[in-house]
């Protein structure tokens, strides 16, 4: 006998996933070239040149057998210290090493910190549309999921809504900008009015609520847009970030969760981050690319192919007749469904090979979602696919 709930996930897979093993049968049946996959969020441009001359130095380095060792579980110090006044230096973050614990990736820091924070009985607040993982995670810690949308139309924060439905019971909030799926990125304002939310309802609840930054698309922005440092915007907030899409390592599993200076009892959150981690296997992240990224935080991928893509779309999309809105960041674009049903859209687009999934898993009706972090000649070959399904809806092009 197993667990029915595990089963269940595991039996489930993530919608996006498979879309993608769809798209693997269909093109040996009809060739790679007639198939648009835009359902994963799989980075296309290659990694900073500078991580492979890195990866080759440590390996031939000195300290070549550290690299096969164990760390300390939270990561090796030097390590930390070293990402630590990268973030010093970047958004005068004012952290130290000891408030870093090193992970494989966004998705087990955003775990740690979920299991880490939450009690029996407890809630976690998430922003619609959301990373479609979020609730398994939060329900993975015991604690229930209570969603709360976007501002119509923005995408961001909508601080009546969120001081509405916050209670006593909610422990924390989850929010992810630049944002998978919306392409928002909020500004400090909003973030500000969040923060000064936070602060006045726990003082009225008698105890902190949190708030966890998820933040793997961090320097992935357009235009030059602002990314705020979040912990300067609400002093109890726990920062995970991921190594995965910004210098394009998502095989390599490595990112972080910063507990900052600011947030209150400090040290039991950073213990119970700590504690989580052991609970669900962690041992340490993988030490060669712990390594790694010490030496190459702060880079970014050359995203001109990214910036290419999200133009090319936008405008094409926009000038056929779709409503699109438009990516700051990621390398998402949502798109309204010209029909109620956005799952009915998306098995339509499908009919022509183009894949992306609608954004029901999303918690978010009525829109698909367009990974375009692939290479510009597939999205330019897509066109006349897009061009046909919106002909197939009537909608009236520019
Ligand atoms: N959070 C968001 C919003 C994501 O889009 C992803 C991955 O796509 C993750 C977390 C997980 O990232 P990682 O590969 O670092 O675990």
């Amino acid at each position: 006998m197993v667990s029915e709930a595990m089963r269940q996930l595991g039996a489930q897979g993530n919608p996006m996933r498979v879309l993608f093993e769809y798209g693997k049968q269909r093109e040996a049946i009809v060739g790679p070239e007639n198939v648009f996959d835009f359902a994963l969020g799989n980075p296309s441009v290659p990694p900073p040149a500078r991580v492979n001359e890195v990866i080759r130095e440590i390996v031939n380095g000195p300290r070549a057998d550290a690299i096969h060792a164990y760390t300390s579980a939270a990561g090796d110090l030097e390590v930390r210290r070293t990402i630590a006044g990268s973030l010093n230096r970047r958004f005068q973050a004012g952290c130290r090493g000891e408030d870093l614990f090193l992970t494989a990736g966004a998705a087990p820091a955003l775990c740690a910190c979920l299991k880490g924070l939450c009690c029996p009985g407890d809630q976690f607040m998430v922003i619609t549309p959301y990373f479609t993982e979020y609730r398994i995670f939060i329900e993975g810690a015991g604690a229930e999921t209570v969603e709360v949308p976007a501002a119509e139309g923005t995408f961001l924060l909508d601080i009546p809504a969120i001081e509405a439905a916050l209670t006593p019971r909610i422990k924390g909030i989850v929010i992810n900008s630049p944002n998978n799926p919306s392409g928002v990125v909020y500004p400090r304002k909003n973030l500000k009015e969040l923060g000064a939310l936070l602060r006045r309802k726990g003082r009225e609840f008698g105890a902190p609520i949190y708030l966890i930054s998820d933040e793997p698309y961090r320097e992935v922005v357009y235009d030059g847009v602002e990314v705020p440092w979040v912990p300067h915007c609400y002093e109890n907030t726990l920062v995970c970030y991921s190594y995965s899409k910004a210098i394009s390592l998502p095989g390599e599993r490595i990112g972080y969760v910063l507990v900052p200076p600011s947030m209150e009892e400090h040290d039991a959150v950073y213990q119970a981050v700590a504690g989580a981690g052991r609970c669900t296997g962690h041992i340490n992240a993988p030490s060669l690319f712990q390594q790694v990224a010490a030496a190459c935080d702060g880079m970014v991928s050359d995203l001109t192919a990214y910036t290419v893509n999200r133009n090319l779309l936008y405008n094409s999309l926009t000038e056929m007749g779709f409503t699109c809105v438009k990516p700051e960041g990621t390398f998402y674009l949502m798109m309204k469904s010209p029909e109620p049903d956005a799952a009915a859209f998306s098995q339509r687009a499908k009919e022509l090979d183009l894949l992306f999934p609608d954004t029901g898993s999303f918690s978010c009706p009525g829109y698909v979602r367009i990974a375009y972090c692939v290479p510009t000649s597939r999205v330019e070959q897509s066109l006349p696919r897009f061009r046909q399904l919106a002909e197939q809806y009537g909608l009236q092009g520019k």
